[in-house]
């Protein structure tokens, strides 16, 4: 587990000069991964490092000669199209990037006049999903998003048995996940309307949002090789946003008994900025239940993650109308919450999805499932703010929303912030809802 180090020292400042506002979401202390290449242009993607208002081209970094060692191996690898050989070097590797560039863009660090030439504006860049995602698999460990939804279908039992002792999980759709920015079209598929006899065909009228948060795989274990707790960290490269978009109408016609299928594999959405969990090790917070809630198994309980495996990261949902981007207007706030109202941390889905020797590979990705707080208002998907669809949410300039409409774009935010440490973020994860395509059946 990254502890914190010099690199989380608040009192460091960049030569970069946009890292040093109060703001901003890339100070020095974060330093972030992803993959990019200068808009509308042919160039290669490459990795790249968020750093204020610019990316730190790693492939240009490598080529200067100003890294030697375990750090300029680890650059060679991250300078790739995608990020897989990185995530694949493991945390020794990780960390010693990290010091690397953290010494290199302080204040007055001799390598600025060379790294200068390394660096392009994120506003001339575009962005690719940042690894080669073998497989995703999404969780749902939020126990007020289960508690939420299992009261909409049985209000006297919401939760179900399995819920506090299993890590719920289900294989999702890896081909199909999109970098922030993504337009799809609203999907078209079988759903039964209330009261109807039969099923109809034709475009989602449900279309729902999903705040969560993504993880990022980094080395693997064998196939038959379970990982312990203790483990499980060092096989995590980072963590993005992610928007897993749901067809509820779609979903509750499809989803027994095997669960969902095209209410959830036409999109999932993305932030392009991987946050590694040396950069987060600030906002750890301790995993606890209450004392007479039932506790996790021997196999998914360990010291550490009692006393630091949650982390508190704020999230936030935003939903910008076509009429609020015509008017110039920002997006209308919706849900705020923490990732620390989780009720399974990072290391119990990682090991729990390993006990049976299930192989991870570098570059997989799960899902936390939705993250919805406590309360309705912290919740992080429109048919837990509507109660199932029933009071709509009112916008300010008078819009209401109860689904999303078509042309709406749903903007997801992440940061950490605490006294005595750097505010960072994990910039922004948008997504649009664009009309359904004809279809030859409607
Ligand atoms: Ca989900």
């Amino acid at each position: 587990m990254a502890a914190c180090n010099e690199t989380h020292n608040p009192a460091l400042r960049s030569w970069v000069s946009s890292a040093n506002t109060a703001a901003c979401d890339f100070p020095i202390q974060n330093l972030p991964f992803g993959v990019f290449r200068r808009k509308r242009s042919n160039e290669a993607f490459r990795g790249g490092v968020a750093i204020g208002d610019q990316i730190l081209d790693l492939a240009a970094a490598a080529q200067t000669g100003l890294f030697t060692g375990d750090a300029a191996t680890a650059m060679q690898a991250g300078a790739q199209d995608k990020l897989n050989a990185l995530m694949r070097m493991g945390p020794q590797a990780w960390h010693a990037l990290r010091l690397a560039l953290s010494h290199a863009l302080r204040d007055n660090a001799p390598e600025q006049a060379t790294l200068q030439s390394c660096l392009v504006p994120q506003a001339q860049a575009e962005y690719d999903v940042p690894a080669r995602i073998g497989d995703y698999t999404d969780f749902y460990t939020s126990i007020h998003h289960a508690t939420n939804i299992g009261k909409q279908f049985r209000p006297d039992n919401p939760l179900l048995p399995n819920y506090k002792w299993v890590p719920i999980g289900y294989h999702g759709r890896a081909s199909s996940i999109g970098v922030s920015g993504q337009a799809f079209h609203r999907p078209v598929g079988q759903t039964m309307p209330p009261g109807a006899t039969e099923p109809s065909f034709g475009p989602c009228k449900r279309m729902d949002l999903e705040l969560e948060l993504g993880i990022f795989i980094g080395r693997g274990n064998a196939l038959g090789d379970a990982l312990t707790m203790e483990e499980a960290e060092d096989h995590v490269f980072g963590i993005c946003l992610l928007n897993d978009w749901s067809a509820r109408d779609i979903q509750a016609w499809e989803y027994q008994p095997l669960g969902p299928f095209l209410s959830k594999n036409f999109a999932s959405t993305i932030s392009p900025w991987v946050v590694t969990l040396e950069a987060l090790a600030p906002y750890r917070v301790p995993f606890k239940r209450a004392a007479e809630d039932i506790q996790p198994m021997a196999y998914l309980d360990s010291e550490a993650n009692r006393q630091q495996g949650a982390l508190d990261i704020q999230l936030q949902v935003g939903i910008h109308t076509p009429k609020m981007r015509e008017a110039g207007e920002p997006a209308a706030i919706v849900c705020n919450t923490s990732y620390r109202h989780a009720y399974w941390t990072v290391a119990q889905m990682v090991t729990h999805h390993t006990v049976n020797g299930c192989n991870l590979q570098a570059g997989d990705f799960l899902g936390s499932g939705t993250l919805s707080g406590p309360t309705l208002d912290q919740a992080g998907a429109l048919i837990e703010l509507t109660q199932g669809g029933k009071p709509p949410l009112q916008f300010a300039n008078g819009e209401q929303r109860v689904y999303l409409e078509d042309g709406d774009t749903v903007v997801l935010r992440g940061w950490c912030e605490k006294t005595g440490a750097t505010r960072i973020g994990f910039g922004e994860c948008v997504g649009t809802v664009l009309p359904a395509k004809p279809h030859q059946s409607i």
